[in-house]
């Protein structure tokens, strides 16, 4: 792509010598000429900072919404998505890494206007959009443009994130934004740090904002990786944490991980702690919890928090039958947490 195509990025400041400073998330890159920041696609040219992610998506999917997981967000529902190249974070357990760990010229990134996008998401019948697959928060420019245009023609913007984003940014980043599912990657600094090249306490700061400071509804994704973030004694400070700072009624999914990218010496989450992690949850309060990337029918139907009757029957991503009537348990009354549940 040629310097005249390439959009001017927002959130980032001249420093000396032509370098820049990126303002967008709290790895706040100093970034010298010709040079890109560590997501590779924010890059200094000529001493300005130009977001080379925007209008390059490398492919888009429709899939079922619960599989971003949202179960609280008009569930059974699809969902169009799509990511870019690059991430923020340097996760050594990386999911997606072909696409996280990659530039847009190895990818083929194709080009994609925010109205060809909006226009695509109403072709195909569905009713948002999700950015997903790397972290949208390197591309927040594109989130923008895309969210706002959705907004005025129906479609609802979701974004699947790690939360790691500047303070300032995100009140821009998530100015149309409807949905988020925020990975909670574990409760220690030392797990944030060694294995994501990033910090515990921005990602906790941005679920609190989120919660008490706009009205984005959002639910938490938590990988449980065996050895590194799947002790009692961790979840149980996560959820108290949740409990205390973000309230019962946040869904918190916790997901099955298996070897991938530089972290291929640990074995596959074992649905037994999936299964004991829920049960701990939702013994301590969480009202709604699930696991993930497994075959656990029990796990993944939305109980009422009340009578404890099965309201949302899932299995896997798909959804056998929603028995929820105007956002109440049709047995006994009680309120369900969401956005479009009935
Ligand atoms: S968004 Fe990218 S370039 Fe900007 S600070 Fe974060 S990692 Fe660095």
């Amino acid at each position: 792509m040629v310097k005249s195509e390439l959009k001017l990025a927002d959130w980032w400041n001249e420093l000396e010598n032509g370098k820049v400073l990126c303002t967008l998330c709290p790895r706040y890159c100093k970034i010298g000429k010709g040079q890109s920041g560590f997501c590779f696609i924010r890059q200094n040219i000529d001493g300005k900072l130009y977001s080379a992610g925007y209008g390059r998506p490398t492919g888009f999917a429709v899939d079922p919404i619960e599989k971003k997981p949202l179960n609280h967000f008009f569930p059974g529902s699809s969902i169009l998505s799509f990511g870019t190249a690059g991430c923020n974070l340097g996760c050594k357990f990386c999911q997606n890494w072909s696409m996280s760990k990659s530039r847009l010229d190895d990818l083929n990134a194709m080009n994609a206007t925010p109205e060809q996008v909006v226009d695509l998401a109403i072709r195909r019948n569905v009713p948002s959009i999700a950015y997903t697959y790397n972290d949208p928060t390197i591309f927040g420019e594109y989130v923008i443009d895309i969210s706002r245009i959705g907004r005025d023609k129906g479609i609802k913007s979701v974004m699947v994130t790690s939360g790691y984003i500047d303070k300032e940014a995100r009140k821009d980043v998530y100015k149309y934004i409807d949905a988020a599912n925020v990975d909670l990657k574990a409760f220690t600094e030392t797990f944030y740090h060694k294995l994501t090249f990033s910090h515990l306490g921005s990602v906790l700061d941005t679920l609190a904002w989120l919660r008490h400071e706009t009205d984005i509804w959002f639910e938490i994704t938590t990988l449980l990786i065996p050895g590194e973030n799947d002790s009692q004694e961790e979840i149980k400070k996560m959820c108290e944490w949740i409990l205390n700072n973000l309230g019962d009624e946040i869904p918190l999914h916790f997901t099955a991980f298996h070897p991938d990218f530089k972290m291929r010496d640990k074995n596959p989450t074992p649905p037994s702690t999936l299964k004991s992690a829920r049960s701990l949850a939702l013994s301590m309060g969480i009202k709604y919890c699930y696991v993930g990337n497994v075959h656990d029918s029990e796990g993944q139907t939305t109980y009422c928090p009340e009578c404890h009757t099965a309201l949302i029957e899932r299995d896997w991503h798909t959804v056998f039958r929603n028995k929820i009537q105007n956002g109440m348990c049709p047995e006994c009354g009680a309120p369900i947490a969401g956005v479009g549940i009935s």
